[in-house]
């Protein structure tokens, strides 16, 4: 099912001990940790290679506290995954929510991350999935019609390659922080323009239909430490006033698409 990222190949690869070869000969190590890199040179001379090891620490604290449970909730309701689902999530970081919903549903578990660090916890913490470095705004390395449900949550959004992974009865999972999401760290002069759900549905449009939409909010109470946290995971203009305990909101605008049936 994984295909080779090198773009004038896409052939299947094949496992062997340590790596993963296709026919034409390009080869990925297989981390003894259980992921495998397929990171071609042009991506790992991107300026933006993903999180750092230092925000996948502090947005792993913030799951571990419990703060984004709420929002795991709210996934599970509009996504309704079954044990039958093959489930891809592109842009996975630490694996919080692929793997904590995989573990209830019984589901195949498929994570696709750009960041090394990221990858490597969600392998150590979720080991019985498969779990993936590689850039998936250029290629998603699996084959078409690989999977029942795509989930993008607060993630990059490559609207071609996710309908040519999934099924033609498939659904889409778009989440995006939405305008309240952490208004108490953000500066006031902000300016949100055209509505970002907008934006993002028709970034979707050609492929997809919206088939559902809701707002999941909570808000929680956070120490000095967490709120430094929420800082290092995320990467948006921040006020610059000192680090201090403060009730801080998290907030996503969750979207359900339908893939759109076109001849090939
Ligand atoms: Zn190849």
């Amino acid at each position: 099912m994984l295909l080779c990222p090198d773009r004038a190949c896409h052939q299947a690869l094949v496992r062997e001990e340590k790596r993963l070869v296709c026919a034409q000969g390009h080869s990925f190590d297989a981390a003894a940790s259980g992921y495998v890199n397929l990171l071609q040179p042009q991506d790992k001379r991107s300026k933006d290679p993903g999180d750092t090891a230092a925000a996948v620490a502090a947005r792993r604290r913030l799951h571990d506290r419990g703060v984004t449970g709420p929002l795991l909730e709210a996934i599970a309701q509009i996504v309704r995954p079954a044990k039958s689902d093959v489930v891809l999530d592109a842009g996975c970081g630490d694996g919080f929510y692929l793997g904590t919903l995989a573990r209830r549903f019984g589901f195949e578990a498929y994570g696709v991350d750009i960041s090394i660090p990221a990858v490597k916890a969600a392998a150590r913490r979720y080991p019985e999935y498969q779990w993936i470095v590689a850039n998936a705004d250029r290629f998603v390395p699996y084959a078409g019609g690989s999977f029942s449900v795509v989930m993008s949550i607060t993630a990059r959004m490559n609207a071609g390659e996710f309908r040519r992974v999934l099924r033609d009865d498939g659904r889409l999972l778009v989440a995006i922080p939405s305008a309240e999401d952490l208004i108490e760290l953000r500066s006031p002069s902000g300016g949100e323009g055209r509505d970002r759900v907008d934006r993002t549905v028709e970034t979707f449009a050609n492929d997809f239909a919206l088939t559902d939409r809701r707002k999941a909010t909570t808000t929680a109470q956070l120490e000095e430490a967490a709120v430094r946290d929420v800082l290092l995971s995320i990467y948006r203009p921040m006020r610059s006033q000192p680090v201090e305990a403060m009730r801080v909101t998290f907030s996503l605008d969750l979207l359900l698409f339908k893939p759109l049936f076109k001849p090939k």
